[in-house]
């Protein structure tokens, strides 16, 4: 049974083909060729063990010819005749995903559909695609405990991408949707920010740190919609 994060992700995912780079245990491209939402994938790992253990799962859901695994770095693992209409690249940091992504765009075909599913700072994401010519199509948090899941869904386009740095930090897609698990989120980040501030007793002392936590708190008021 896929878990409601790599649920939410299959929910994105376009075309016959799929590329999941990362891929551990493989349970999305299991899911996503039995669901019937793709007919074939490529799982990417890097690490031997995750590797096997991708290979093992597949192999006793009798799914070997249409789920192929290579280990290898990233989207090095990709081939020039290779099918590629969605690429995933889930449950890392953003800045590791960033990385991937700019380290192997060059082996990248076509224009294939990205969705990265973000644990942390998904700022340089948006900006290594925006980079790329990749528009954010969609956007999803997901709130699980304590933790924060950022989905981003990439289409790409032929028109210049550029974003301010208040959609780079907070997502276009979500400042335009404001839905409550964000508000909720940046409300959040307001009051520990204004928390930190407070509990500053030295502020020339510290012109570096007020002057970072006043600049993020202003971006986060600026989305709030509490700056006119
Ligand atoms: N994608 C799965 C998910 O969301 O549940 C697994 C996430 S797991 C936490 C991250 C996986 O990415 C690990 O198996 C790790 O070995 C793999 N990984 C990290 N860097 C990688 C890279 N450069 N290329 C391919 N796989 C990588």
């Amino acid at each position: 049974m896929l878990n409601q994060r790599l649920k939410a992700v299959s929910d994105y995912i376009t075309g016959d083909a799929l590329v999941d780079i990362g891929s551990d245990h493989a349970y999305l491209p299991i899911y996503a060729v039995e669901n019937n939402i793709i007919k074939k994938a490529i799982c990417g790992e890097i690490v031997r063990g995750p590797y096997e253990s991708s290979v093992k799962n597949v192999q006793q859901h009798k799914l070997s010819e249409l789920i192929k695994i290579r280990l290898g770095d990233g989207l090095s693992v990709l081939r020039s005749m290779d099918d590629v209409d969605t690429i995933t690249i889930c449950g890392m940091g953003g800045p590791l995903i960033a990385e991937i992504i700019e380290e192997g765009m060059q082996f990248v075909h076509g224009k294939p559909r990205f969705i990265t599913q973000a644990n942390t700072y998904p700022y340089p994401i948006r900006k290594i695609m925006a980079q790329h010519n990749y528009k954010i199509t969609d956007e999803l948090q997901l709130k699980d405990g304590p933790y924060f899941y950022d989905i981003l869904v990439f289409d790409y386009s032929e028109d210049p991408v550029e974003y301010s740095e208040a959609e780079l930090r907070f997502g276009p897609v979500n400042i335009d949707k404001r839905e409550p698990v964000f508000i909720g989120q940046l409300e959040r980040e307001k009051s520990h920010i204004e928390k930190i501030l407070n509990g500053i007793n030295d502020r020339e002392k510290n012109i570096d740190k007020v002057t970072r936590l006043e600049s993020n708190l202003k971006y986060v008021d600026e989305v709030l919609g509490n700056v006119k």
